[in-house]
């Protein structure tokens, strides 16, 4: 989401040059989230409260940040004709609000991130800043010795002409595995096993960064991320 530097957002609201705003804001007559700001060029996001003297100039919209265990056979996306999505199971409140962090095909369950903060979410998907996403799969045949290598060196994704960041590969059993990947392409983890001759039956995310789906979360519930997960992807 857009931030604005403070001498804008007061000279936008009241009509004043940016002269005076800078004048304003190094007087120590502005507030940022309650504290005084002196720093004209402070980036300010509208999830921020700023406040001139006793005057509200932006109250601060509340950002939600939730996680869902998604459930198989919901959908990724805000509606769908056919499907039951994911929106369905966060409070009605605030359905028309949130995004999704990073979608999950409709079989796959686990960890799903909803928010209504785009720069927040941003950095959760954005492959060049390589959070760490762990899923726990099931395959149709053994899997490979050669896999966690290939996973390693990076997979040829021909469609959109680039090499996968290095993957990690834990077996866990002859047709299970514990993967992680830097990035979410688009059916990236079921694409990886199939470049390596094998099938995916069964997917189910564990973690996105230091944000874990929690053992007590079941199917089709979801809850408010704690400052300390909210914070780890910063
Ligand atoms: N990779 C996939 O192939 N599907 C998912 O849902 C997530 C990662």
């Amino acid at each position: 989401d857009l931030c604005l530097k403070l001498s804008r957002i007061l000279s936008n609201q009241n009509g004043i040059s940016r002269q005076q705003a800078n004048r304003t804001i190094a007087c120590g007559h502005v507030r940022v989230d309650g504290q005084i700001c002196t720093d004209a060029a402070r980036e300010v996001s509208r999830f921020q409260s700023v406040v001139v003297g006793r005057q509200i100039l932006q109250p601060g919209e509340p950002a939600h940040y939730l996680m869902l265990h998604k459930p198989a056979g919901y959908l990724s996306a805000t509606r769908d004709p056919v499907h039951p999505t994911v929106m369905e199971l966060v409070p009605p409140e605030l359905r028309g609000h949130l995004h999704i962090a990073g979608r999950l095909d409709r079989a796959t369950t686990g960890l799903l991130i909803l928010s209504n903060d785009g720069g927040w979410s941003r950095r959760l998907t954005e492959p060049r800043i390589k959070i760490p996403k762990v899923y726990r799969v099931t395959t149709a045949h053994p899997i490979g010795q050669d896999a966690a290598h290939r996973f390693a060196e990076g997979l040829w994704f021909a469609h959109e002409q680039l090499t996968t960041s290095p993957a990690t590969l834990e077996p866990l059993a002859p047709c299970e595995a514990r993967v992680t990947i830097f990035e979410g392409r688009y059916h990236q983890v079921k694409r990886m096993f199939h470049a390596v001759g094998n099938r995916v039956t069964r997917l189910h995310r564990e973690r996105i960064g230091g944000i874990a789906l929690p053992d007590d979360l079941p199917p089709g519930a979801c809850r408010s991320l704690t400052p300390a997960e909210i914070g780890s992807v910063r």
